[in-house]
């Protein structure tokens, strides 16, 4: 310990002003944190009234972005679009005659991970109030009765177990039989890994009742939407007689990174969107959400011989 050295002039204290400061202080400096605090507190907008784009960063007004299907007004950015929405917006009003609505997963193989898969399936049946990831049923749409299998990816991530399999299955047998149209509009993240082997035959199951389906000479249009992948395009969302698809969806098999570290090798620009893909012919159309149901309309007129057309001629 060493005394404190005696003040040097440059130590000193400065002397006072020989102005004194105005009475008034400027505080403008002041103000800025307020502005700021103003500004975020306009960001803090009660959840649940707007929703902010993830394109384009505006807040859009909820009410709105219903309205819209889910895409933005601003970008026309597709937000996630639940089951029951989507057949609303695709069906003629209350034309929609659900099957097989309450058939269920079962956890043969006792499968846990930091969850179990019965605590899963029940955290996402109380949250979505679905019953499993897909929506079968019959509807009308244009002058044509349609069987429409509709996924929602906030169960489970889509992912195919065998309620989803066998329930796709089951339509696309029941549209076989009635010689009437199939759609099926997927978004799904593959297999349900829950179910191991299971999920993995569900795969060959919906393949073969499409290929029956294909000999019956009705159509079946696949319609894939953010994001489409693993087991799910990997069977029956590949195997349309046409395969449309959503703006900017993500379409494929394994991931971005599992490929190039498989490959080593660079992968091009926009891999694995529906631009993509359909540039390279693996998708025929790319249709905004809010034209599905005409554009659907249309190919359905043209691929069923439209029968308004048949009646004139
Ligand atoms: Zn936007």
């Amino acid at each position: 310990m060493t005394d404190p050295s005696p003040p040097t002039p440059d130590s000193r204290p400065p002397e006072p002003a020989l102005t004194p400061p105005p009475a008034q202080l400027d505080t403008s400096f002041a103000r800025k944190p307020r502005v700021a605090a103003n500004k975020s507190r306009r960001r803090d907008i009660p959840q649940g009234l707007w929703t902010k784009c993830p394109e384009c960063g505006e807040m859009v007004f909820d009410k709105e972005l219903e309205e819209q299907l889910k895409t933005c007004p601003h970008c026309q950015f597709h937000f996630p679009l639940c089951a029951r929405k989507r057949i609303e917006s695709l069906a003629k009003p209350g034309s929609f005659e659900e099957i097989d609505a309450h058939m269920t997963s079962v956890d043969t193989l006792e499968f846990t991970g930091t969850d179990s898969y019965a605590a899963k399936l029940e955290k996402h049946k109380s949250r979505t109030g679905l019953c499993d990831a897909v929506i079968t049923g019959f509807c009308r749409m244009g002058a044509h009765r349609v069987a429409l299998g509709v996924m929602d990816f906030n169960f489970l991530g889509g992912s195919m177990g065998s309620v989803v399999g066998e329930k796709i299955t089951r339509l696309i047998e029941a549209a076989t039989l009635q010689r009437i149209p199939l759609i099926i509009i997927s978004s799904s993240g593959g297999a349900r890994m829950y179910e191991g082997m299971f999920s993995l035959m569900q795969l060959a199951k919906t393949s073969a009742a499409i290929a029956y389906h294909g000999r019956s000479k009705s159509p079946y249009i696949s319609v894939l939407t953010h994001p489409t992948t693993a087991g799910v395009m990997a069977s029956y969302a590949s195997l349309g007689d046409l395969i449309i698809s959503e703006p900017k969806a993500m379409i494929g098999f394994a991931g971005p990174r599992v490929i190039k570290d498989t490959t080593q090798a660079e992968l091009p620009k926009g891999f694995q969107t529906a631009e993509f893909l359909a540039d390279r012919g693996l998708i025929d159309a790319i249709v905004p959400r809010r034209q599905m149901r005409e554009r659907l309309t249309e190919y359905l007129d043209y691929l069923c011989a439209a029968p308004a057309a048949k009646k004139t001629a």
